[in-house]
């Protein structure tokens, strides 16, 4: 696989930076869009950062082997297809992820603060003390791996969850502009049988609704070119290399002509948030984190109702206590929006902007009370709306090619399959 990034890339240590590429980042990303797609299928994918993620006995699997049951029955009867090709407690990943040479580059690291946010987006690594700003806005350039399969029959499945990953989102912080690339590669159409996975299994106990590919939206959203100046020149504004450099108003020009990409997503995003004034339906969407002001959701009433009293919690709402399972304390956002890049950015021939959207929109609880036809029709309608992009960008003249957007809605598992990891042409 040759990559080559359109906008930075983020495979974060444990410690938040990301100084070099890591490959438990590119596995964890074809391991997030397998979920998504099993999920979609009508099958079972747990949560690997829940309690119930997956765990092979080995003696019960040697029990069933004996008992002269198959391998993939023996493995169905104890963990999800997931598991069975990424691995779990008791069972290893069956295939290997080799990075072979790199040519990246760290992107410089940016506070971003569009007009009338209240709090500004770091782009990158945020150093507390202040110091580390500099390259810690994570990697651009190119880079080069191998993926081998213990089983062939598995190529087909690697290469559409790596072809979903380039096209949307490979790495972490996918929800704040990174991790949009692209690859000379393409995948055949994915052969596998995807049809026949387990059923999903009863859940007992509550837990919030995890990503399913059906349910998700994807934009593409082409940027005219005679915009790109004037977006630019507005962005730079809100564009800071440290804190102090904000405070002071010393904003930076960005030099949209020697990087590939234009950081403009918090924008997308501050716009797109400021379309739900449900702030719970706003902060289950885009996402939170519990601060002061913030308390955790009960999950039971919905509200921002939690407080900790002597390592308990309760509800001021609803007055319930010793609650510890029913409380969200900060979620990720569910709407992706890439940075605005330039497409040719590594070819000859004139640039070619665009920016990529897309997410997913779960059932949403009763106790919010908006339910999610509601959430997309508001979506539909904003994104292929001239005003929406003006006032997000704050030009004159529309920046955004309206008529050629590209989109889907709930797309067809299977189809996605068929076409190998490629979404309808998109
Ligand atoms: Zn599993
Ligand atoms: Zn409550």
């Amino acid at each position: 696989m040759q990559i080559k990034t359109l906008t930075p890339l983020w495979t974060g240590n444990v410690d938040g930076k990301c100084k070099t590429i890591k490959e438990t980042g590119i596995i964890g990303s074809l391991r997030w869009w397998y979920e998504a797609l099993v999920r979609g299928l009508g099958g079972y994918a747990c949560d690997p950062t829940s309690d119930k993620r997956c765990e092979l006995n080995y003696k019960k699997f040697d029990n069933s082997i004996k008992n002269g049951r198959s391998i993939q029955e023996s493995l169905d009867e104890q963990i999800c297809p997931v598991c069975q090709l990424f691995g779990c407690t008791g069972w290893k990943r069956r295939f290997k992820l080799e990075l072979n040479s790199e040519k990246l580059l760290n992107a410089p690291f940016i506070i971003a603060k569009p007009n009338e946010s209240q709090r500004p987006v770091f782009l990158g690594y945020y150093d507390k003390t202040g110091k580390a700003y500099k390259n810690k806005g994570g990697l651009v350039g190119g880079f080069e791996f191998d993926l081998i399969p213990e089983n062939e029959g598995n190529i087909d499945l690697l290469g559409l969850l790596l072809q979903l990953s380039i096209d949307w989102g490979l790495g972490a912080m996918t929800q704040k502009g990174f991790g949009v690339l692209s690859s000379k590669e393409n995948f055949k159409n994915g052969e596998k049988d995807l049809s026949n996975l387990p059923k999903p299994r009863n859940e007992n106990t509550y837990s919030l609704p995890l990503p399913k590919i059906d349910q998700f939206f994807f934009y593409k959203v082409p940027i005219k070119t005679e915009s790109i100046g004037m977006i630019t020149k507005e962005i730079s504004k809100g564009l800071f290399k440290t804190m102090s450099d904000k405070k002071k108003g010393n904003y930076l020009e960005w030099d949209y002509m020697s990087f590939s990409y234009i950081p403009s997503a918090p924008w997308v995003k501050r716009s797109i948030r400021s379309l739900y004034s449900n702030k719970i339906l706003r902060h289950y969407l885009m996402g939170f984190v519990s601060m002061k002001e913030t308390k955790p959701i009960h999950l039971k009433c919905w509200k921002h109702s939690i407080k900790k009293d002597k390592r308990k919690y309760w509800c001021v709402n609803c007055r319930e206590g010793s609650i510890d399972k029913l409380i969200l304390e900060k979620t990720a956002s569910k709407i992706h929006v890439s940075h605005i890049y330039n497409q040719n950015f590594y070819k000859t021939g004139k640039p070619s902007w665009e920016m990529k959207l897309w997410g997913w929109i779960p059932e949403i609880p009763k106790k919010i009370g908006v339910d999610e036809k509601t959430v997309q029709k508001i979506l539909k309608s904003n994104l292929v709306s001239v005003d929406f992009w003006e006032n997000t960008f704050g030009v004159e003249k529309c920046p955004v090619d309206v008529d050629n957007i590209l989109s889907v809605w709930g797309p067809d598992p299977e189809l996605i399959v068929k076409q190998g990891g490629k979404l309808y042409g998109l």
